[in-house]
């Protein structure tokens, strides 16, 4: 029976310690603030975007939701983007993702100033992730996958880690904090060959693919730690990840369940990078 690396505890446990930086910031007369810009109607963004809300009204950051309609031209978002920069009571802004076709999110996304860019998303921070910098913003969701592989392994040094998926917001990010950890990294996509056998030999294995229970036991070996980034549907419509669960679990060391495993550690790091955003700021002042 593997250990399963639940997201609820460490969720938990890294909002705490967001609450505690919280307070002492208060206690030095300022709140720190995260404003959500939710543009259109898309069901899951809505639930993402109330998801957060409740994470910061429980680390006692307030959140600001600037919701804009379907028809929002590139320009009057950018403007908004542009307001929220120059805000110096917001000390963090998100753009839920994805926006309506229309509009193009890599130059939303490069208008964010790169001090209030708590998704990790902006090329500046792209460059520190992956200069290995702590000034770094990093993107929840690796960081997240990261607090996770810690709780069950505190060595990560020569680890060799299988990244799957090298996309801009999980993969590659992904690939440059497990090398900053001094793990042997290897990337795979959809064009990598052997891909199960490379795969098999590794000690940990991150899966950022987004095909369900597309990583079966012929992926894992009998020591390796199992993160799922993946959120998908299975054919009853029910929620699951990249790694088929069910097969995968009793082969290997440690593994995270999806739901309940690095989707609530991605929140709760966005908690982390806005009391961080807020702590920077502080000390600009001071
Ligand atoms: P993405 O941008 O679609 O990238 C998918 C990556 O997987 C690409 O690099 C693609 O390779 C690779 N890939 C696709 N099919 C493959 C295959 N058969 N074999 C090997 N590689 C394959 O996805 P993403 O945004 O990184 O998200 C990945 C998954 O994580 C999705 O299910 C998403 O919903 C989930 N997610 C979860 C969270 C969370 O908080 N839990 C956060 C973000 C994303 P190519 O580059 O060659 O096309």
């Amino acid at each position: 029976m593997a250990q399963i690396i639940r997201g609820k505890e460490l969720a938990a446990l890294c909002k705490q310690q967001v609450a505690e930086r919280v307070k002492a910031l208060e206690e030095r007369g300022v709140k720190p603030c995260l404003a959500v810009v939710l543009v259109g109607e898309n069901p899951a963004s809505k639930v993402y975007v109330a998801g957060k809300e409740k994470d910061c009204a429980e680390c006692g950051i307030l959140s600001r939701v600037l919701r804009m309609p379907e028809t929002t031209t590139q320009e009057e978002l950018l403007d908004t983007v542009k307001a929220l920069n120059e805000d110096e009571s917001v000390h963090g802004i998100l753009v839920q993702l994805p926006l309506p076709e229309n509009l193009s999110a890599q130059s939303v996304i490069e208008t964010i100033a790169p001090e209030k860019d708590v998704d990790g998303f902006t090329p500046i921070n792209t460059g520190l992730v992956s200069l290995g910098d702590a000034r770094a913003f990093y993107p929840c969701t690796p960081s997240g996958c990261m607090k996770m592989l810690y709780s069950v392994c505190p060595d990560l040094a020569g680890k060799r880690a299988v990244v799957l998926g090298r996309s801009n917001i999980v993969g590659k990010p992904m690939a440059s904090l497990l090398l900053a950890a001094d793990c042997t990294v290897t990337m795979c996509h959809s064009k990598t060959k052997d891909l199960a056998q490379i795969c098999r030999n590794a000690d940990i294995l991150v899966a950022a693919i987004g095909k369900a229970k597309f990583v079966t036991k012929e992926f894992v070996g009998k020591d390796a730690i199992v993160i799922d980034v993946g959120m998908n549907r299975d054919e009853n419509g029910k929620l699951c990840g990249d790694v088929d669960f069910d097969s995968v679990e009793p082969a290997v060391y440690a593994i995270t369940p999806v739901p309940g495993g690095v989707g609530l550690m991605t929140r709760a790091v966005l908690m982390e990078n806005t009391v961080k955003a807020a702590e920077n700021a502080c000390k600009t002042l001071a």
